[in-house]
C-alpha cells in the first residue's frame, strides 16, 4: 500500500464532493429504471433514508451508493486500487466513517422493509457497466411484481379482494 498522495484536508473536500455531486451514478440508474418502464420518485423525503429512487404505490425504494462512502465490500472499484481505495493518511477517520456509514444504510433498508419494502442497493461500480446494472434492476423488478402478485393472492384468499384505484371493477353490462 502506497501512501495518500493528497493531503487530508484535500482528501476531505474531495471525498465530500463526491458526495455532493454524486449525482451522475443516481441519473444513469434513474434512466435504466425509467427504460425499463418503472416510475420512481427521487429522495422521497417520507421515507426512511430518503431512497434516491422508490415508489411507495409499488412499495420498492432503491439506494444507489458510492463504493467508497458506504463501504462496497469486494468491490472491484475500491479493491483495484482505484480512486476509492481507504487513503492510509487518516486511515482511522475513513474506516469509522464509513463503518458509520455502513450501520446507518443497513437501519434504514431494515426500517423500509419493516415497511414492507423491498430494498436495492446499487453500487457505483455497477452502474459503470450497463449490462450487469440492467440484469440487476430486472432482477429486482421482477422479485418486486412476484411478491406483489403474492400479496394481491393472499388478499383474494381471505376474501378481501381489493379493486384496484385505477381501474374500477367493471360493472355487468349485460342490460
Ligand atoms: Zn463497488
Amino acid at each position: 500500500m502506497s501512501a495518500d498522495i493528497v493531503s487530508p484536508a484535500k482528501r476531505r473536500r474531495m471525498m465530500q464532493a463526491v458526495r455532493r455531486h454524486g449525482t451522475d451514478i443516481e441519473i444513469a440508474v434513474r434512466r435504466a429504471v425509467t427504460r425499463l418502464g418503472h416510475h420512481s420518485r427521487a429522495n422521497a423525503a417520507s421515507l426512511p433514508g430518503r431512497p434516491d429512487l422508490s415508489n411507495q404505490r409499488k412499495k420498492w425504494a432503491i439506494f444507489v451508493h458510492g463504493c467508497f462512502w458506504h463501504g462496497h465490500r469486494n468491490c472491484r472499484r475500491t479493491k483495484g486500487g482505484e480512486a476509492g481505495r481507504i487513503p492510509v493518511a487518516n486511515k482511522t477517520f475513513w474506516e469509522e466513517k464509513i463503518s458509520t456509514n455502513r450501520t446507518r444504510d443497513a437501519r434504514k433498508a431494515q426500517e423500509l422493509r419493516r415497511l414492507g419494502y423491498r430494498v436495492l442497493t446499487v453500487w457505483e461500480c455497477d452502474v459503470k457497466n450497463a449490462v450487469r446494472l440492467e440484469r440487476k434492476l430486472t432482477a429486482f423488478f421482477t422479485a418486486c411484481t412476484e411478491s406483489e402478485r403474492r400479496a394481491r393472492t393472499k388478499d383474494g384468499a381471505h376474501g378481501k379482494l381489493i379493486p384496484s384505484r385505477r381501474r374500477p371493477v367493471r360493472r355487468d353490462r349485460r342490460s
